[in-house]
């Protein structure tokens, strides 16, 4: 069987996210394929090494977020409590690189709300963030530059990324 261990994310200004499956398989398990299901997030962690975003990590939802069936607001402060303890054990190598939650939809796309919170969220970020919004059949992937959001411009399954540093 073919391993497929990373995916691949090309962003525009020829940056690449490289991630671990295991983490999207992680973010897949908040997939709102029923009714009940409310949206969930968290943020990315991972290293920015020169062209790559290497990301390690996520946090999940936790019990102190606020969301509904077509909203949600990271409110607990786990999130950010996870960020800096990873980015004081790295030698401030580990770092908060991105967004995702979920969406009640088979193909996901931002919301104009969604827009609007990255816009105001991200505004003072001086590197590039990964953005995620898990489908309930596809996610939607694309990023934060320089005050502008863009979708990705390809993304792919494989087994061993070049360059990659573990
Ligand atoms: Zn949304």
């Amino acid at each position: 069987m073919l391993q497929q261990d990373f995916i691949t994310i090309q962003l525009p200004k020829n940056e690449l996210v490289i991630m671990p499956t295991s983490v999207l398989t992680r973010l897949h398990q908040y997939r709102q394929l029923k009714f009940w299901h409310k949206e969930k997030g968290g943020i990315f962690l991972g290293r920015y090494r020169g062209q790559y975003i290497e990301v390690t990590d996520v946090t999940l939802p936790q019990h102190d977020d606020i969301c509904g069936r077509f909203f949600f607001n990271r409110c607990s402060s786990l999130h950010q409590q996870t960020a800096y303890q990873q980015w004081q054990n790295s030698n401030s190598e580990i770092t908060y690189v991105g967004e995702w939650h979920t969406h009640p939809e088979q193909f996901s796309t931002p919301s104009t709300q969604d827009i609007t919170e990255w816009q105001s969220k991200l505004s003072g970020s001086f590197e590039s963030m990964l953005l995620c919004i898990v489908g309930q059949s596809t996610d939607w992937f694309g990023c934060f530059q320089d005050g502008v959001i863009s979708k990705e411009t390809s993304s792919s399954l494989t087994s061993c990324p070049q360059n990659y540093q573990l």
